[in-house]
């Protein structure tokens, strides 16, 4: 990669620490070149209108059975139910753990700190917010004080993110964090033991990647080196699973 592009590249991520720490070996996987990505989806935008009357059903069932749930305790604290934001027809589903304080107040999934982080990782690897990206959460209400979801939350709000991925179908699931990984694979594994695999998830058996949670990498930059690793890990799944279906 040429200086410039290099340079071009880190701008796009805003993250210093992806810059190697001593001359690198020719790499053997690169960067999706930022051109890929349209200035235009770089914002958040809102879901693309599903053209399956079906589905648009589906989804306005959602949106109407989220905004009005009482499932958990959790609709008594919330301002509001976080559903997920993005392409409905999105090929990426990412999965986050529970919306924090600014994505309560906003509706929206990942538009703190953590979420601009997000938003940089997905462009490293050529995607933006909106664009074939669909963001959601395990829990759609805000626990208090931004505590650890709690197994009856989990156990009441997951039955949506279900609904959720059954409308999308999306071809590979990049869940962020312990939380969502552990919950979406029904298992309490370590975070460092579910990286680097691709497990499966639910009946259509989606595959699904796992990586660190942005706002971990915002205490913890030094592992980002690591999700970077995850996120070319999970473009090259992503490729794969293109490259197989297109000789179908
Ligand atoms: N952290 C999450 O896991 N989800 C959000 O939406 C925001 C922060």
């Amino acid at each position: 990669m040429s200086g410039t592009h290099r340079e071009h590249y880190l701008k796009v991520l805003g993250i210093d620490l992806w810059v190697p720490r001593r001359p690198a070996a020719p790499a053997t996987v690169r960067p999706a070149a930022p051109a890929a990505v349209p200035p235009a989806a770089q914002s958040a935008a809102p879901a693309m209108a599903p053209s399956d009357p079906a589905a648009e059903q589906g989804w306005a069932q959602l949106r109407a059975e989220v905004a009005a749930c009482t499932r958990c305790p959790l609709h008594a604290t919330r301002t509001q139910g976080v559903l997920g934001v993005g392409d409905v027809h999105a090929q990426w589903l990412v999965v986050g753990e529970a919306p924090g304080a600014e994505e309560d107040r906003q509706g929206e999934p990942f538009v703190g700190r953590a979420g601009q982080l997000l938003d940089a990782m997905l462009r490293a690897i050529g995607l933006a917010r909106g664009d074939n990206v669909y963001i959601a959460n395990v829990l759609k209400s805000r626990p208090p004080g931004n505590r650890d979801p709690r197994p009856e939350e989990v156990a009441s709000c997951l039955p949506y993110l279900r609904r959720q991925i059954a409308l999308i179908r999306p071809r590979v699931i990049l869940a962020v964090g312990r939380i969502a990984a552990q919950n979406l694979l029904a298992t309490d594994a370590p975070l460092a033991r579910l990286r680097g695999r691709v497990h499966s998830f639910g009946e259509l058996n989606t595959p699904l990647v796992v990586t660190y949670h942005p706002a971990y990498l915002l205490r913890t930059p030094a592992d980002k080196r690591k999700a970077w690793d995850d996120l070319k890990f999970a473009r090259d799944l992503f490729r794969r699973t293109a490259a197989a279906s297109e000789r179908l």
